[in-house]
């Protein structure tokens, strides 16, 4: 498992004030960054955007004794769950199921994210379909120069290609767009997205999440000034699994004897 583990984190750790690492191994009661899981032989691996105990369940039924999770597996970017809401009932049943099943489970999501390009987001773009159209890469989002798509088109498009139910847009549907920024994850915020689109002349911003108050406000108003623009929201797991995908294929070419799994969750939220 140990070999496994080091690939996965290589380039990282945590003294570099990243979140990668172990973040649970069975028999550490806190789960551990430091924790000793090298020596367990690797029944199977599952990637997921985020280890949720649905899928942690599914991984169980697997056999599966290795998550390697994007995201964290307590509703906390930097926090581990002992430490944050160490009497939680909810923090306390996954943590059972986890000891209980002797899956480890480890955090992936700054090694990924500091490769250029970055894995995230190329992976997302090659899902959609634009990784020939790319104008560049940048640290923190792509910009493709796609074929003239009005914001309709390319919501159908987007949702076909992700297999996603539904996506929400702030601008014109009629808006014809021909270059889209890319940023997955939680990198929909003005700080990431405006630059970006006055750098690039970007007609419309695709990214999983941000502050609903910045960059579809700044799209408003920036339409209201006879400047249109657009405003495309994935959900952040939308936009980050196709890149982990991606991590577990690198994973499959790697470590061919080892079974890897892609789980992904239900659709976090309904629309009503
Ligand atoms: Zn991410």
């Amino acid at each position: 498992m140990g070999e496994i583990i080091a690939h996965v984190l290589e380039g990282t750790a945590l003294a570099e004030g990243g979140v990668d690492g172990v973040v649970y191994e069975p028999g550490s009661e806190a789960g551990s960054a430091d924790a000793d899981a090298a020596s367990a032989a690797v029944t199977g691996v599952a990637v997921v955007f985020l280890a949720t105990q649905a899928l942690l369940e599914q991984a169980t039924a697997l056999g599966v004794n290795l998550v390697i999770s994007h995201e964290g597996l307590f509703y906390c970017h930097r926090e581990d769950g002992a430490t944050w809401l160490p009497d939680d009932p909810v923090v306390r049943r996954k943590r059972e199921l986890l000891r209980r099943t002797g899956i480890t489970v480890v955090r992936c999501h700054d090694r990924p994210h500091r490769c250029q390009p970055d894995t995230i987001t190329a992976g997302l773009v090659e899902a959609l379909g634009w990784a020939p159209q790319v104008v560049t890469h940048e640290p923190a989002a792509a910009v493709v120069a796609i074929e003239p798509m009005t914001l309709a088109q390319v919501a159908r498009h987007v949702k076909a290609k992700l297999g996603i139910p539904y996506v929400r847009i702030a601008g014109n549907p009629e808006l014809v767009c021909r270059r889209i920024g890319i940023a997955a994850g939680y990198r929909g915020g003005a700080g990431v997205a405006v630059p970006l689109i006055q750098a690039h002349g970007l007609d419309l911003v695709i990214a999983g999440e941000g502050p609903e108050w910045e960059t579809p406000e700044y799209v408003r108003d920036a339409a209201r000034q006879g400047r249109p623009l657009a405003y495309l929201a994935l959900g952040h797991a939308e936009s980050e699994e196709p890149g982990m995908r991606a991590l577990a294929a690198q994973l499959r070419e790697r470590f061919p004897g080892v079974p890897v799994h892609v789980l992904r969750d239900e659709p976090l939220f309904s629309v009503l």
